[in-house]
C-alpha cells in the first residue's frame, strides 16, 4: 500500500506580503477530490498568526494539485487559513475576501527574475550586462545564460502536471527576467493558481540554488520592472458591456485609485513611473491598446461595441493575487449593470 504525500501549503502572515508555508500530511487513501480532504493544522505562533499562549490555527483545504516533482502518489493541498473554529476566516486569509462568481474570469502575467550569488541569472560579477533590448523572447547563451531555460520549461511542465492552466511563458525584457501566464474562469481559480505556480517555481529552484525575486523593481536605472498585469472580465462585461458602462466602470476604477493601489503589490512607486510601459503611480488613465496607461483596453474589446476583457497593468509582481482580484471585483461590484 503506497502512502500518500499532501503537501498542505498556505500563505502566512507576514507583512506587506505573505510566504508561502508547507508541511506534509501522509495519507493512506488517495484524495479524489479537494472535499476528501480532511482539516489540518499548524502552529501559528511561528508564522506571525497567533499568540503562542492559543497558536492553533486551522488549514481548510480549498484546492488540490497533483505534486510530479515529489513522485506520482504526491498532492499539493492550497488550504485557507481559518480561526480554530475552522469556520471564520483568519483575518490573513485574504482569498475569503474574493467575491464567489464563476462568471468572472482572471488572466494573470506574472514577471519575476530568477537570482543566484545576490545577483539575476547571467549578470556579470560585478557591473551591469550590456543594455535592454535583445533579451526580450531572445534565444542564445548571451541573452539568457545557461540554466534559466531549462528552470523555465521544467516549471512549465510541473504546473501543466498539476492541471494549471498556463497560456504562454516568454523571456522579458531585463536579462535574468520572465514570465507566465495563467487564465482562469471562476473569481477565485486564477489567483489559486499562480500561488501554486509560485510555490513550484520556488522549490524547483531549489535544486539549482536559485531564488525567485518578485520584486517589483530590483533594479534602479534602465532595467525594466516586473508587473503581474490582471486580465480580467465578467459575463456582464463580455454579453452586455457598452460604452456607458465602460465609461462608468473606468471612474469608479478612477474614484478607488488609491484603495487599488495599496493592494496591488509592494514598492510600487519605484516601478509605476511613467517610464518602461507604465503609468506613473499617482495617476489613472485608460486608453486602448495603450501600454502606458493604467488600464489597457484591447482594440477588440473596442470593436466589440465595448464587450470583452480589461487589463489592469498596474499590480505589481509581488502583489497578492488574492487581493488585487477582491480589490477588482469590489470596484466592478460598485457600478451599477444596466
Ligand atoms: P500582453 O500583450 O499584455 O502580454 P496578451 O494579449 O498576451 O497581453 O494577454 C492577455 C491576457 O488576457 C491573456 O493571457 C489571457 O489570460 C487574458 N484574457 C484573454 N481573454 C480574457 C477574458 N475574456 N477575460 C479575462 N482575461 C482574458
Ligand atoms: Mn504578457
Ligand atoms: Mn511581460
Ligand atoms: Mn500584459
Amino acid at each position: 500500500m503506497p502512502k500518500y504525500k499532501l503537501e498542505y501549503i498556505w500563505l502566512d502572515g507576514y507583512q506587506p506580503v505573505p510566504n508561502l508555508r508547507g508541511k506534509t500530511r501522509l495519507a493512506s487513501e488517495e484524495p479524489k477530490s479537494v472535499d476528501d480532504l480532511p482539516l489540518w493544522g499548524f502552529d501559528g505562533s511561528s508564522t506571525q498568526q497567533a499568540e503562542g499562549s492559543s497558536s492553533d490555527c486551522v488549514l481548510k483545504p480549498v484546492a488540490l494539485y497533483p505534486d510530479v516533482d515529489r513522485d506520482e502518489n504526491s498532492f499539493i493541498v492550497l488550504c485557507e487559513v481559518m480561526m480554530p473554529d475552522g469556520e471564520t476566516p483568519h483575518p490573513s486569509n485574504m482569498r475569503a475576501t474574493i467575491m464567489d462568481d464563476e462568471g468572472t474570469w482572471f488572466g494573470l502575467e506574472q514577471e519575476y527574475f530568477l537570482m543566484q550569488d545576490g545577483r539575476p541569472l547571467g549578470w556579470p560579477e560585478d557591473g551591469f550586462p550590456s543594455p535592454q533590448g535583445p533579451y526580450y523572447t531572445g534565444v542564445g547563451y548571451k541573452y539568457v545564460g545557461d540554466v534559466a531555460r531549462e528552470i523555465v520549461d521544467k516549471h512549465l511542465d510541473l504546473c501543466l502536471a498539476a492541471g494549471i492552466n498556463h497560456e504562454g511563458i516568454n523571456a522579458e525584457v531585463a536579462k535574468g527576467q520572465w514570465e507566465f501566464q495563467i487564465f482562469e474562469k471562476g473569481s477565485k481559480n486564477c489567483a489559486d493558481d499562480i500561488w501554486v505556480a509560485r510555490y513550484l517555481l520556488i522549490r524547483l529552484c531549489e535544486k539549482y540554488c536559485v531564488d525567485v525575486e518578485f520584486h517589483c523593481k530590483p533594479y534602479q536605472g534602465d532595467w525594466n520592472g516586473s508587473g503581474m498585469h490582471c486580465n480580467f472580465s465578467t459575463e456582464y462585461l463580455r454579453t452586455k458591456g457598452g460604452k456607458d458602462y465602460f465609461l462608468a466602470l473606468m471612474d469608479a476604477f478612477e474614484k478607488n485609485k488609491d484603495e487599488h493601489i495599496a493592494v496591488y503589490g509592494p514598492d510600487n512607486h519605484l516601478r509605476l513611473t511613467g517610464l518602461h510601459e507604465t503609468q506613473s503611480i499617482d495617476k489613472f488613465s485608460w486608453g486602448v491598446a495603450d501600454r502606458g496607461a493604467s488600464i489597457r483596453v484591447p482594440h477588440s474589446f473596442v470593436k466589440n461595441d465595448y464587450k470583452g476583457y480589461l487589463e489592469d497593468r498596474r499590480p505589481n509582481s509581488q502583489g497578492d493575487p488574492y487581493q488585487i482580484c477582491a480589490r477588482v471585483l469590489k470596484t466592478i461590484a460598485e457600478v451599477p449593470q444596466p
